[in-house]
């Protein structure tokens, strides 16, 4: 792609970084941006620099919150002790959706993968355990996707919990193996919340 200058092909080649944007889309929509008020391309350049400098994670659930706790984990009609264990943010509001959810959530952000070198140390499951360890969880529901990414996680998670008495459920899969959970309609997903199985049968069937 020529470009006729320096600035547009920077701005194109930065827009062409985001996941499914190629080098055209990335010009349709630099192209767009200036054609909109000076306004509007200030607000989303202060909005996107303002989320990277001033986001926080919630330091119990890891979930993405413009304060230390975020709201859910600071809700005390929240029952705590029980913890709903997801991969990332977007779980988190796609179990959110379903209003069948009523405990509090534990975000790992990803799942182990040797292939991508992620282990178990790259994610939260320290601090999930360590809040195991504090006494105040009964139960423990896995909600990964089941792919064998996320049924090593779940295993590995449940060997860090043994003997500590805490129950461990997963959702029940009216989904089929490998969706992933923000694709579950909410009908279905909150049924499979509602109707999970105890860890040790699912570890049976697979
Ligand atoms: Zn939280």
């Amino acid at each position: 792609m020529e470009f006729s200058s320096k600035l547009l092909e920077n701005a194109v080649y930065e827009m062409s970084q985001l996941p499914g944007i190629g080098k055209r889309t990335a010009l349709r929509l630099v192209l767009h941006l200036l054609k909109q008020p000076d306004q509007q391309t200030k607000r989303l350049a202060t909005a996107l620099q303002r989320l990277r400098e001033e986001i926080k994670f919630c330091t119990s659930c890891h979930n993405i919150s413009d304060v230390a706790l975020c709201e859910i984990c600071a809700n005390p009609k929240r029952d705590e002790s029980v913890i709903c264990v997801v991969e990332d943010i977007r779980d988190v509001m796609a179990i959110e959706n379903t209003g069948q959810f009523t405990g509090l959530y534990h975000v790992l952000g990803g799942k182990i993968s040797p292939m991508e070198g992620i282990g178990p140390q790259d994610l939260t499951i320290a601090s999930l355990v360590s809040k195991a360890k504090n006494g105040a969880v009964k139960e423990l529901i896995f909600a990964l996707s089941s792919t064998m990414e996320g049924d090593t996680t779940n295993f590995y998670i449940y060997k860090q919990l043994e003997g500590l008495g805490i129950s461990t459920s997963t959702i029940a899969r009216g989904i089929s193996v490998g969706d992933e959970l923000e694709y579950a309609d909410e009908v279905t997903l909150g049924r499979s919340i509602l109707n999970r199985v105890p860890f040790e049968n699912s570890m049976k069937m697979s």
